[in-house]
């Protein structure tokens, strides 16, 4: 008998109580300090205990904040991402319709600079009815119950033929199948009309994410035309007029200079008549793009533009190198993080907790990412970078293309990670972000200041609710 590992406690201020909550079973409990006590005394190795504490410990071991040793723990955990890995229930595919941008934001090397646009890839329709074909096959192999299609780019809503043809086969290919189709849209909202929502809402559109970068001014500065025009009145004239037909959440990317300008964005929010149907609001730090890193043992072969830039790559304001997942997993900056996420709740919106953050897409095998010309990714924060890809939807075979398969599949970077409390939920963090930051995507990328915020802002959610049961 023993704690588990994955027991994160927090003494509630001004009472004698202790908020528990265990990241592997997501059990949340608040409990009299002598229950938490009881825990270090088993951790001490004591056994002897008077009848109201058995129960309490009988309440504990129900929600795996003890266990019977270290060791099933960990082989509770190694099971854990076996399951995440292996799971069929959802067939999870990011489509890239585009590289191209019609956003000129300067924190970007894609988008509306120079003569990129005219070279940024775009998938064609021909190489759309081929990603169908290789989607509907993988739709018999693993026989999933749901159907997770994303579009990204670029800016997606540029190629709206092959969205619309994607969108449109696919949601009958999972019709014949008996499978749950749902449609996510990650955009800038430039292009976002109510007409758009409503051709794909019968085919099962799920979402659609709209990134603000805060305030009017700020925004407008942050993501202008290449004209230097604004987009922000624009983007929530568009939202506004969709709000009501599917559900919105907004993202937003934030630095240093711009973290100040998010309360007014929020309070901006709040008095919009649609304020009540934003599904969720989260804020993320951009990290500007380093040099890309040279993984260890492959050479880097990116295609670049006459320039010298980088042609290929997902957009990075949405997905890469942490800026601002697609899949919402990457954090940095935790104190801002933390500073915003409060925030936010602060203004009656719905955001992401700040624990359960994981474990991410890199981790499932029914995962994929399709860049404009075909080629497979690992995660959509990958997809940034040719030498990366995974493999292709006709099957070609391709050494390098082996070999970066090789690399993602033996991803655990959580096995460096000791005892942390965080595993379940974190699983040693982006490996997008260990790959630029750190060189090595076998590395954490650690970010458990912002676990523990998060935590902190769960107990006091929790101690104002005065759930869950009181224990002791
Ligand atoms: S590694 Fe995970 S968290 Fe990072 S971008 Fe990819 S899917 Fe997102
Ligand atoms: S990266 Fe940090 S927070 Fe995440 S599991 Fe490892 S040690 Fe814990």
């Amino acid at each position: 008998m023993q704690p588990s590992m994955f027991n994160v406690r927090v003494p509630l201020d001004g009472r004698d109580d202790v908020f528990l909550m265990n990241t592997f079973s997501d059990a949340q409990l608040i409990v009299s300090r002598d229950v938490a006590d009881v825990l270090d005394r088993i951790a001490h190795g004591e056994r002897q205990f008077a009848a109201d504490e058995r129960e309490a410990i009988e309440t504990l071991v129900d929600n795996g904040f003890i266990v019977e040793s270290r060791a099933a723990d960990h082989q509770a955990l190694d099971e854990f991402f076996h399951n995440v890995r292996e799971d069929r229930s959802q067939l999870r595919v990011t489509v890239l319709t585009t590289l191209q941008c019609n956003f000129a934001c300067d924190y970007c090397i894609q988008g509306d600079h120079g003569d990129y646009n005219k070279h940024a890839a775009k998938m064609s329709l021909e190489t759309a009815a081929r990603t169908a074909e290789w989607a509907e096959q993988r739709l018999d192999a693993v026989a999933p119950s749901s159907f997770a299609l994303t579009f990204f780019g670029g800016e997606p809503l540029l190629n709206l033929p092959v969205l619309f043809y994607l969108a449109e086969r696919l949601a009958e290919s999972c019709r014949i199948r008996g499978v749950r189709m749902m449609i996510n849209i990650i955009t800038n909202g430039l292009l976002l009309t109510p007409a758009i929502v409503d051709r794909l809402a019968p085919l099962g559109l799920n979402g659609i994410k709209v990134t603000l970068d805060g305030d009017r001014d700020t925004h407008n500065k942050m993501r202008p035309l290449r004209g230097g025009q604004g987009t922000f009145d624009k983007i929530l004239q568009n939202v506004r007029q969709v709000a009501g037909k599917t559900r919105i959440s907004i993202g937003g990317n934030f630095d240093e200079q711009t973290v100040d300008s998010y309360p007014a964005l929020l309070d901006f929010l709040r008095e919009q008549d649609f304020a009540d149907k934003l599904a969720k609001v989260a804020f993320k730090p951009i990290i500007k793009p380093a040099q890309p890193v040279q993984a260890k043992g492959t050479f880097a072969l990116t295609a670049v533009g006459s320039d010298g830039k980088p042609l290929g790559g997902a957009c990075m304001t949405s997905a890469g190198t942490g800026v601002s997942s697609a899949c919402d997993n990457c954090h940095f900056l935790d104190d801002k993080m933390s500073f915003l996420r409060e925030e936010t709740t602060r203004h009656g919106f719905p955001t992401m907790d700040g624990v359960h953050m994981g474990p991410c897409e890199i981790h499932k095998h029914h995962a994929h990412t399709i860049g404009p010309d075909g080629s497979l990714y690992a995660c959509p924060g990958f997809a940034g970078e040719a030498t990366q890809s995974t493999g292709h939807i006709d099957g070609r075979d391709e050494r390098w293309r082996r070999e970066s398969a090789k690399r993602f599949e033996v991803i655990t970077a959580w096995s460096e990670c000791d005892d942390c409390a965080f595993i379940p939920v974190c699983a040693g963090g982006c490996s997008v972000a260990a790959h630029t930051e750190l060189g090595d995507m076998q590395k954490p990328n650690c970010h458990k200041t912002s676990f523990e915020a998060g935590v902190v802002t769960l107990a006091r959610q929790a101690a104002a609710r005065a759930e869950p049961a009181l224990v002791g």
